[in-house]
This record gives structure tokens, sequence and C-alpha cells, in this order.
């Protein structure tokens, strides 16, 4: 039988067969680590239970990394929607963690800018600027309510496409997956506050469907966005205005740290970049190997 995973607990998955019917399904053996959105074949074990026997090839593949192992965030989407709002205040740092990420997995990200009825939106609109000019759009929306704004601007964006939504929580994401999938009941979270004590809260990721061929894959539980499987190359080409000051160093292998005659370096102190976007690259490049 065939089927897509459409929630992931841990080592738990619920899956939807190609037949309609949800079936809580463990994987066979350590190395078939599923992701939600996977396409999986299953196996019956009993009623409503099965076996993950194999995860069928995947045309994307998005995952981040920390210091000791690879994480799954999900596979086989178009494109990620990374959530920002104009209050509370978004972690510029965590929008390009998951920018790198996905240009690493090749997936295109656009940028949801939620509570726009907010005092808040005019600086967070300026502070997406750089994100605009490195090619990433950015709708303007308020999910919240019964009548929310600019969600028919996006709803189209999203049409026929499996779409990955992330963002720190506070971000308006269940009330952007009530607002597109009314259905699908997303819990009305409060303001967790894990993002004020670091704690980690008991999260899953989980695939809804808005229609036949459009489906959002919601990932909470994303305080941190470890980019330890990138490579150096992926991470300095994640900063876009870089590129032109990029192979001008002295030392071809330039890591941008002390070496001497480095051009980034002396980009940045002659004020042509932006010092706080040097110093994210510095903290960033602190996780990178080579
Ligand atoms: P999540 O943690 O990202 O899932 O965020 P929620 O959807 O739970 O929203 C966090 C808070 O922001 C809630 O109190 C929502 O009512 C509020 N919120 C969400 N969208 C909007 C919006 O467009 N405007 C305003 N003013 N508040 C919003
Ligand atoms: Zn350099």
């Amino acid at each position: 039988m065939l089927g897509t995973v459409v929630a992931v607990f841990g080592r738990r998955y619920d899956v939807r067969t190609d037949d309609g019917e949800n079936l809580d399904c463990v994987a066979r053996g350590k190395k078939h680590d599923a992701a939600c959105g996977d396409r999986v074949e299953v196996q019956s074990t009993g009623p409503r239970q099965a076996v993950i026997e194999k995860v069928l090839p995947r045309t994307t593949y998005l995952e981040r990394a920390d210091a000791f192992k690879r994480k799954a965030i999900a596979a086989n989407a178009d494109q990620v929607l990374v959530l920002v709002a104009a209050d509370p205040w978004f972690s510029d740092e965590f929008v390009i963690r998951i920018l790198l990420l996905t240009q690493a997995a090749d997936i295109p990200a656009l940028i949801a800018l939620n509570k726009i009825d907010l005092p808040g939106a005019a600086e967070a609109r300026a502070r997406l600027k750089v994100f605009e000019s490195a090619g990433h759009e950015v709708v303007e929306i308020s999910a919240k309510g019964t009548h929310p704004v600019g969600c028919s601007a996006l709803a189209p964006k999203l049409a026929g496409r499996c779409t990955v939504l992330v963002g720190q929580s506070g971000m308006g994401k269940s009330s952007l997956v009530n607002a597109l999938a009314p259905d699908a009941k997303a819990r009305m979270g409060e303001l967790s506050v894990a993002l004020g004590t670091g704690k980690h809260t008991t999260t899953f990721s989980r695939l809804y469907r808005i229609d036949a061929d459009t489906t959002l894959i919601d990932c909470p539980g994303m305080q941190e966005v470890g980019i330890h499987n990138l490579t150096f190359k992926q991470l300095q080409q994640g900063f876009n205005e870089f590129a032109p000051y990029l192979g001008r160093c002295r030392f071809s292998n330039c890591r941008h740290d002390r070496e001497p005659e480095c051009a980034l370096r002396a980009a940045v102190e002659a004020g042509r970049i932006d010092k706080r976007r040097f110093d994210l690259f510095c903290t960033l490049r602190s996780e990178i190997a080579a």
C-alpha cells in the first residue's frame, strides 16, 4: 500500500494511504527515517496499524543539523514559506538560517509578514528589505480572525504546491493555518513560553491538505535551526551582498576571520557591507566545518 506521511511524532508516523485511510505507523529499522511529506510503502500489521517498509525517492528534502545529528524538516516540498510578524520582534538570524537551509536544499522560499495591522509593521517591513533584495518575495498578511487580510493574495502562490510553513512561535502560524485550511482546526497556541525560557515544547510536524493538490506542512518547534549540515560555500552564498568580494581575498580559502588582506572584511570596514550582517555571518560560520 502507498501513502503519504502526514504527521511525525518522534519515531511514530501518521500515514494517510492513497485509499484515504489513516494509519498509525512505525518505521522498519533505523535507516528508514521518514519525514513529513514522504511518500511511503506500508505493510499492515493490525487494525489501523502498519509498518513503513520503504520511503520512495524524494523530489526535495529539507533538513537541519546540530553538532550531533541531522533532523528532517520535510520531504517533497515545492517551496518554503517563512512566517514573520510585526510583533513580537522576529529574529533575522532565524530567517537567515531557514533561507540558508532552503537554498542548500534547492527549494525556493518566500516570506510572509503577518500582523500588518500592528504598529510594528513599518519597521518589520524595512527589516525584510535585505531578504527581498536577495530575491525572496514578501507577502503581507493579517491572518487573525474571521476576515484575514492578504490571504487571497497568498493562496494562489500556494495553489498546486506543497509548502512548508516555518516560523518562530508567536508569529501567527496557527492563525495562518486556520485561515488557509479552516477544516484543519489548527490548535491555537498561546505565545509559547519556550521562546523565552529556551525550553523545548513537545511538537510535531503535520501535513494539511488544503485541496486536492495543495498541501501545507506545518513545522512547529523550530526554536533551534542548526545549519551544521551546510558547507562554508553555501553559507557565503546565503549572503547575496558578499558576492562581489568573494574570490578577491589574498587566500582562496579565506574564511574572512583573521586572514590578512581579506576583501570581505575590507568591504565591511569601508561600510560597503552592513556590519550587522557580517557579524551574523561570523556567528553562523562557527557552526560550519569546511
Ligand atoms: P503561532 O505561535 O505562530 O502558532 O502563533 P498564533 O497563531 O498562536 O498567534 C500568536 C498570537 O498572535 C495570537 O494571540 C494571535 O491571536 C495573534 N495573531 C495572529 N495573527 C495576527 C494578526 O494578523 N494580527 C494580530 N494583531 N494578531 C495576530
Ligand atoms: Zn576573506
